[in-house]
């Protein structure tokens, strides 16, 4: 590789504005999807600000690797639970991150991803209004759906099919955000709900199927990228720190800052500008196939990310080529293990 990343010099910058966890009021934080790709560095942040973490995952798109070096921490459990199930726990803040993520892995069971994301956030906003709870929602861009307006705004309603194969995961965001305001109007429940732009970085599962690390995964082997359709479409990609960053800003909010508000970084690329950056930062041989086009594809996505600066003082500071860098070094790490066998 011709560079190397200073991931420190880079990435730090939001986590050096954690708030510490000297207040008195939240001490104990439940993760839902702990052991997932952003679940699991939330957990670690948290940690590393000193809460109690109680980490729940039915470990269906998660996985134990991705906690395997906290499980061992006094001030961290795991338990194994699926969030369809109601749940018991003594915490202070929930945040809700219990869902499949990748297009390939919500659309290989979507009832259960629409479920998931509909009944697991109910049990979970039970569980908040039992303990006066603070509540975080991990929601998404894909509410926005295919977006005729761009950059994408939080007062912007969307464009989303109802009946399309993306509906299960954009349908089970918009209900469980749904959920939260009226828990919020009922009860007068501490709620903050992000929506999520495209995020990438290490613990991706190479067999994901995202575009980022199926381009990774395919330039180190120097097979064929895979672009589905014109490979025009747009995406922004956020830097995982960057994007923990915002939450655990947005944690530190006074109760009346309940979101929804966008986490994302603003940089727009298309999706061959990405496949040809991937391949020159990999020194790859691979070549660019073009497939046919996902069904439902949004064409553009790019978040507006002023309601975040305003209202969380936050923004990403990871430049994409570092960030990349950083997720091509994790992913020839993980693929180097496999391949050993281990
Ligand atoms: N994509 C692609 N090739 C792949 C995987 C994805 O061209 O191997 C495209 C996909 O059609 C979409 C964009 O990359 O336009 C982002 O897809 P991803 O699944 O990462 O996330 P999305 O934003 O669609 O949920």
């Amino acid at each position: 590789m011709a560079r190397t990343v200073n991931q420190k010099r880079d990435t730090t910058e939001n986590i050096l504005h954690f708030p510490s966890n000297k207040s008195k009021f939240l001490k104990k934080i439940l993760v839902a999807g702990g052991s997932g790709f952003l679940g699991s560095h939330l957990c670690e942040a948290l940690l590393a600000a000193d809460y109690d973490v109680i980490c729940i995952d039915d470990l269906s798109t998660g996985r134990i690797e991705n906690i395997k070096h906290l499980l061992d921490l006094p001030n961290f459990t795991f338990r194994r639970h699926d969030v369809r199930t109601p749940l018991n726990a003594k915490v202070d803040a929930i945040f809700n991150f219990a869902s499949p993520a990748s297009p390939p892995a919500y659309q290989a069971d979507p009832i259960g991803t629409l479920f998931t994301n509909i009944v697991g956030a109910r049990n979970l906003l039970e569980l908040a209004r039992r303990r006066d709870a603070v509540i975080v929602q991990a929601s998404t861009s894909e509410v926005y759906g295919d977006p005729l307006v761009s950059p994408q705004r939080e007062d912007y309603f969307g464009n989303v099919s109802t009946i399309g194969p993306r509906a299960c995961y954009d349908e089970g965001k918009r209900c469980a955000e749904t959920q939260f305001f009226d828990y919020r109007r009922l009860y007068d429940l501490k709620i903050k709900v992000a929506r999520i732009f495209n995020t990438y970085g290490p613990r991706m599962r190479p067999d994901d199927g995202r575009v980022i690390s199926n381009f990774i995964v395919q330039a180190l082997r120097n097979e064929p990228i895979t672009i589905y359709g014109s490979g025009l479409q747009t995406r922004s990609f956020c830097y995982v720190d960057d994007l923990i960053g915002g939450f655990m800003r947005f944690l530190g909010t006074s109760p009346d800052v309940t979101g929804p508000i966008n986490l994302g970084n603003p940089t727009e690329l298309t999706v061959i500008d990405l496949a040809e950056r991937i391949i020159r930062l990999t020194n790859s041989k691979s070549s660019i196939i073009h497939l046919l086009p996902a069904v439902d594809d949004p064409q553009q996505r790019r978040p507006d990310i002023s309601r975040a600066a305003a209202q969380l003082g936050w923004c990403p500071h990871v430049d994409v080529e570092d960030g990349l860098l950083s997720t091509i070094a994790y992913f020839d790490r993980a693929l180097r293990h496999a391949a050993a066998g281990n």
